[in-house]
């Protein structure tokens, strides 16, 4: 398959919905007016339908196979994002429970989410990286009194500061629960740790509109029966995520994104070591920039997706934004509520794309330092 740098598309290291890999998209452009062997498109098919039906099976074994998801786990696909997630996590796991529900807050997805548990339950921060900006991670998560705690919930990357767990946090005997959504599928995760793990798909997986989430089978007992069908983990894992009309194309277009990680990276094993790479690329530019970028992470807490950084004066910032976008390297501004520049090196952004961005970075320094 081609690279993708075809003319008319650009570099894009948008923080989501994010880049998908060429392949995908061209299959998907292939197929869009008439699926093979359907005579219509997935957007006009019954989502009751076998060969819908067939789509949605595909996708969800790719998905255990990539992630050896073991047996014991339900994999469902959801819409309303993870913020409908940050509110379905304590409806489900925490109504009912005699603990509360432990936050570790690492950046600005880590408090959302515990916000919305506030309104659900009892709930407790049990780390918060306010006070240095969310530019680190606890290095020690093993607290004890694990007795009475409905569950713990962590943030896998923080996409907004650029910090992410190198590996899955320690679980001991309590139920984990994750917000992986900037770094599903970018490597191998250990299921077994989790009791749920919930990602949007549009930052690695797909595009916006279907989210995944794989629970721990025992915890759809905690799914109270007074909870509105929608919001009940347990009314979907029943139906088979066909409880209402999911998001059948997002689901379609996760099963391709699924089978190019198969077949054309070769798992996640290898998709890690591309992306360590990649992320390798841009902070050996920051290092050795002599200060003119610094990166926001401290570096034993650097994410692999995105890369956070800022320049001597928010007037430099304006113009990297500026002349990187002139040279076909799009979206790098930080989000709005920290500033600076972020590169998002998703999964779908190849290592020609990286390598372009550290050649510009270099460059630029030379000329504004
Ligand atoms: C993007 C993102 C979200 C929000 O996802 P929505 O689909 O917009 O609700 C939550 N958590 C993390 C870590 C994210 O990166």
């Amino acid at each position: 398959m081609s690279e993708d740098n075809s003319p008319s598309r650009q570099f894009n290291f948008c923080a989501g919905p994010a880049a998908l890999p060429l392949p995908v998209l061209e299959q998907a452009q292939r197929d869009l007016l008439a699926l093979p062997g359907t005579g219509a498109s997935v957007l006009e098919i019954s989502h009751r339908s076998p060969a819908f039906k067939a789509i949605l099976h595909d996708a969800e074994c790719r998905l255990r196979r990539l992630l050896a998801v073991p047996d014991g786990y339900t994999v469902l696909f959801l819409q309303g994002g993870s913020r409908l997630q940050f509110s379905m996590v304590p409806m489900n796991l925490l109504g009912g429970q005699e603990g509360d529900a432990q936050y570790v807050l690492t950046g600005s997805w880590g408090v959302k989410a515990c916000e919305q548990a506030r309104l659900a339950g009892a709930v407790r921060v049990v780390w918060d990286g306010a006070a240095t900006g969310y530019d680190r991670l606890p290095d020690d998560l093993s607290w004890d009194g694990s007795d009475g705690i409905a569950y713990r919930h962590v943030t896998s990357n923080e996409t907004i500061q650029g910090v992410q767990f190198r590996s899955d946090p320690e679980a001991k005997d309590l139920v984990l629960v994750c917000d992986a959504s900037s770094d599903f599928l970018s490597r191998p995760i250990d299921v077994e740790r989790y009791g749920l793990i919930y990602a949007c798909a549009q930052k690695n997986a797909g595009p916006a509109g279907v989210t995944i989430v794989i629970i721990r089978d025992q915890l759809l007992e905690r799914s109270a029966d007074s909870l509105p069908g929608y919001l009940s983990y347990r009314e979907h894992a029943q139906a088979g995520s066909l409880y209402n009309t999911p998001c059948t194309f997002g689901i379609y277009m996760v099963g391709l994104v699924a089978q190019w990680l198969e077949d054309e990276i070769g798992g996640l094993v290898a998709m890690d070591h591309l992306n360590q790479a990649k992320a390798k690329m841009l902070y050996d530019v920051l290092d050795s920039s002599d200060g003119f970028y610094q990166g926001h992470a401290q570096p034993d807490y650097r994410s692999l997706m995105n890369v956070t950084f800022r320049l001597p004066s928010s007037e430099l910032d304006d113009r990297f934004v500026e002349s990187a976008e002139a040279e076909g390297l799009c979206a790098l501004r930080g989000h709005r509520s920290v500033g600076g520049i972020r590169a998002s090196i998703y999964n779908a952004v190849p290592e020609s794309g990286v390598a372009s961005l550290a050649g510009f970075m270099r460059d630029f320094r030379t000329r504004n330092a």
